[in-house]
């Protein structure tokens, strides 16, 4: 039988050779964390991504458990999570770099020609496979506690658990005053991917917070979406606002919203920890030239079909053409560049609702600049 000390030194030599940047253990403990993420539910603060919210099943259904805030609850097999991190940070310009009134921005994260879940998921199966060998023991993928078997799961942003606080533990990085996990090498362009596994590894020791009397990354925030350092009100955020809004967005957050149409970078963009960030070689990870800092017209008068083409297996999938439609036009009310003056004029009889009215906002945002 392989000694766990043995495992746990496999599976991270078998992160690396998978590609990823950071592997570490964290143990399957609940974590104060958890408990804060339980009165951020509470507080309304996670808007309507209600997936967040999920509970385990009681009656009434509001007193289960949330599904993220304990895996005791939901796994209650797992002894250990294992944390990768793969970067995928690239040479090109940091958003608050670039200052073109013609142009969009679209987070880093959704650069490259591929779904980053699909991307990590594949890596994170081969740990997976590499632990499964080690242990010399089938996984037995839909038992539950109680099986004598070696338990485990994959998971990228879908699972039961909140990443960053088991990355945390796993001493992959700290949970900046922005949210993010933060490497002291690295930086924080980050994506992550967990293995729930039922074997008990060695953790690792957490990571120590930096951010010390910093506070770069709230003053940046052109929602002021931090309710405290560490406290996110996504409902305020340009990453909620443009990716999981649907319908109209509040006019009042409108002017923050700048020229993002996908995601927001700037509370990382502003981290000092950033500002030396190394650059991914995974071609996987590479940016597509014509989604950095794209034209705002090409956008919000793209067809389905080439919406279809063009982000194709991406993130951007998530915001549909007519989210991407309906931020393109809310930027280039933000631009105050009176060139969109006549697209935005047709727009405002555009056969999406959400798209005419946005473009009326910005059709008298550019009037009124003008004057
Ligand atoms: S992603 Fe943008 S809007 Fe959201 S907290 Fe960071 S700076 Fe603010
Ligand atoms: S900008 Fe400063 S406070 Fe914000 S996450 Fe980075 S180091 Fe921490």
């Amino acid at each position: 039988m392989i000694a766990i000390s043995e495992i746990t030194n496999l599976a991270k030599q078998a992160a690396q050779n998978a590609g990823f940047d950071l592997c570490g253990v964290a143990p399957a403990t609940d974590t104060r964390e958890l408990a804060y993420f339980a009165d951020w539910i509470a507080a309304g603060h996670a808007g309507e991504m209600k997936y967040l919210e999920a509970r385990q099943e009681a009656d009434p259904p509001e007193t289960g458990a949330l599904k993220r805030s304990s895996l005791s609850h939901t796994a209650p097999w797992a002894r250990s999570v294992i944390v990768c991190a793969i970067n995928y940070n690239t040479d090109e310009p940091y958003s608050t770099q670039v200052h073109d009134s013609s142009r969009g921005w679209i987070s880093r994260y959704a650069w490259s020609g591929g779904d980053y879940h699909d991307l990590v998921m594949r890596r994170l199966k081969l740990v997976e496979a590499a632990i499964r060998k080690a242990a010399g023991n089938e996984v037995e993928e839909n038992t539950e506690a109680g099986n004598s078997g070696l338990i485990s799961r994959c998971y990228v942003d879908t699972g039961p658990i909140v990443e960053r606080v088991y990355a945390k533990y796993a001493g992959v990085g700290w949970i900046g005053k922005n949210t993010c996990i933060i490497n002291q090498k690295k930086g924080s362009w980050l994506f992550l991917g967990v293995i729930l596994t039922s074997l008990e590894l060695h953790p690792d020791i957490p990571a120590p917070d930096r951010c010390g009397t910093c506070t770069r990354c709230i003053t940046a925030c052109p929602t002021n979406a931090f309710v405290a350092p560490y406290q996110l009100d996504a409902n305020k955020c340009i990453a909620y606002l443009t990716i999981e809004k649907r319908g109209a967005i509040a006019e009042e957050l409108r002017a923050g919203m700048g020229h993002q149409v996908f995601g927001c970078d700037i509370c990382q963009d502003v981290c000092p920890w950033n500002r030396k960030a190394p650059a991914t070689a995974e071609p996987d990870f590479q940016a597509r030239p014509e989604l950095v800092n794209p034209a705002l017209d090409w956008l919000a008068e793209m067809s389905e079909e080439e919406f279809r083409r063009v982000f194709r297996k991406t993130a951007l999938q998530r915001t549909k053409r007519s989210g991407l439609r309906r931020n393109a036009v809310i930027a280039m009310g933000n631009s105050a560049n009176p060139e969109f003056l006549p697209a935005l004029e047709k727009l405002t009889k555009d056969d999406d609702p959400v798209v005419a009215e946005s473009a009326r906002w910005a059709k008298n945002e550019l009037l009124e600049n003008e004057q």
